[in-house]
Formats: C-alpha cells, sequence, structure tokens
C-alpha cells in the first residue's frame, strides 16, 4: 500500500513518514500544497494524509482539485477546537479526520480502515480459502498456522487480496508497493510471487498473461 504525507512541520511529517514505513507502507511526501496536489493527482495512492494548513495550497485546496478526478481515501490532520476546519473537510469530500496531536496508534488504525473501505472490504481481516490475512498485526494464516512472509510478500499478496476478483497489473502494483524513493531493482514480481505460491498454494494467485495477477474471490 502506498501513502502521501502532505505536511510542512518538517520533523512531524519526517516522523509520520518513518512510523508509516515501518508498518509496510511505501511512502510519499510533500512539504507544500502544491507539491502535494501534484503527486496526488499524478499518482494512485491507497490512501492520503492531508495536513489543513500548508504553504501556497491549502489542504481544502488540495481536496477540491483531487476530487474533480479522483476517489483516493484522505485523512486530514486538524488542529484541536477546530470544528468548523473538521466540517469543511468533510463536506469537501475528506473521508475521515484526525485531531493534532494525535496518537500513532489511532493514525495506522484509521489509515486501515480507510484503505479497507474504499476497497470495499468492511471485515477488518482478509480470508481466502484456508488462507487469512490479518492487516493489523501483519500476520497470514494457512489453515490456522502462521505463514512467515517477507514484507514484499505480504504487500503483494494484501494488495491482491484486498482487491481480489479484479486483474491487477504489474504496473498497477509496482504503482501501489513502492515509493517515490525505491528504485532498488529486487523488486522483482515474478520471484515474490512465485515465493507466496510455494508458501500458500500453487492455486491462490493466477497468473493472466500481458494482463497481470488474480485472486479470485472464490480461493
Ligand atoms: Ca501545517
Amino acid at each position: 500500500m502506498r501513502i502521501l504525507v502532505v505536511e510542512d512541520e518538517p520533523r512531524l511529517l519526517k516522523n509520520l513518514a518513518r512510523a508509516l514505513r515501518e508498518e509496510g507502507y511505501a511512502v510519499d511526501t510533500a512539504e507544500d500544497g502544491e507539491d502535494g496536489l501534484f503527486k496526488a493527482i499524478n499518482y494512485d495512492y491507497d490512501a492520503i494524509v492531508l495536513d489543513v494548513m500548508l504553504p501556497r495550497l491549502d489542504g481544502w485546496d488540495i481536496l477540491t482539485g483531487l476530487r474533480k478526478t479522483k476517489k483516493t481515501p484522505v485523512l486530514m490532520l486538524t488542529a484541536r477546537d477546530a470544528t468548523a476546519d473538521r466540517v469543511r473537510g468533510l463536506d469537501g469530500g475528506a473521508d475521515d479526520y484526525l485531531v493534532k496531536p494525535f496518537d500513532l496508534a489511532e493514525l495506522f488504525a484509521r489509515v486501515r480502515a480507510l484503505i479497507r473501505r474504499s476497497a470495499g472490504q468492511a471485515r477488518p481481516n482478509l480470508e481466502l480459502g484456508d488462507v487469512e490475512i490479518d492487516p493489523r498485526a501483519r500476520v497470514v494464516t494457512r489453515s490456522g498456522q502462521t505463514v512467515p512472509l517477507t514484507a514484499r510478500e505480504y504487500a503483494i499478496l494484501e494488495y491482491l487480496a484486498l482487491h481480489q476478483g479484479e486483474v491487477i497489473s504489474r504496473s498497477e502494483l509496482y504503482e501501489h508497493l513502492f515509493d517515490e524513493n525505491d528504485d532498488t531493482l529486487s523488486n522483482l514480481l515474478d520471484v515474490h510471487v512465485y515465493s507466496l505460491r510455494k508458501k500458500l498454494g500453487r492455486e491462490l494467485i493466477a497468473t493472466r498473461r500481458g494482463q497481470g495477477y488474480c485472486i479470485s474471490p472464490e480461493t
């Protein structure tokens, strides 16, 4: 999952990006509204964490610009006691908000919920036959037994499972799993998918030649 964080306070931005990366997300950052809007429109993020007060364009301008073309879930960061800000944000197309200062555990939970809901999933865990994914703990079990996955394998599986029934192209996977700073060539999708099939069953992930990968809901 790839997240954009738009925040002009350098220390908070750095801490948020680091904490989200430690949670396994690919994270892009923007320090002003102009850069934030550019990235929000030009990349397909799974969620955007958006500060309200920003230089150049503020959070509402970004929302307005973004909502002309995209449904990307947005979590707004607002100041304490600024009820009007929260109302304006939600009415302007934000999906949720968090009041500063906030607890990281709550931010993570809200981001997980936004990503889950925007993919049309109501339940916290993802079930694929005998395979179950717990996105809170980032743990995968098969027939009740924990299956150790690498961070890359987990990210690929979670994305495909969240969008089960859809054929996901390789470029979509790349865009959602790797951030703007990730130029490593360890991103060989085929290798990770091969390993996932070995660990979780060959039939779990189907390859649609020339199109991409797919996890069927009836798996
Ligand atoms: Ca700010």
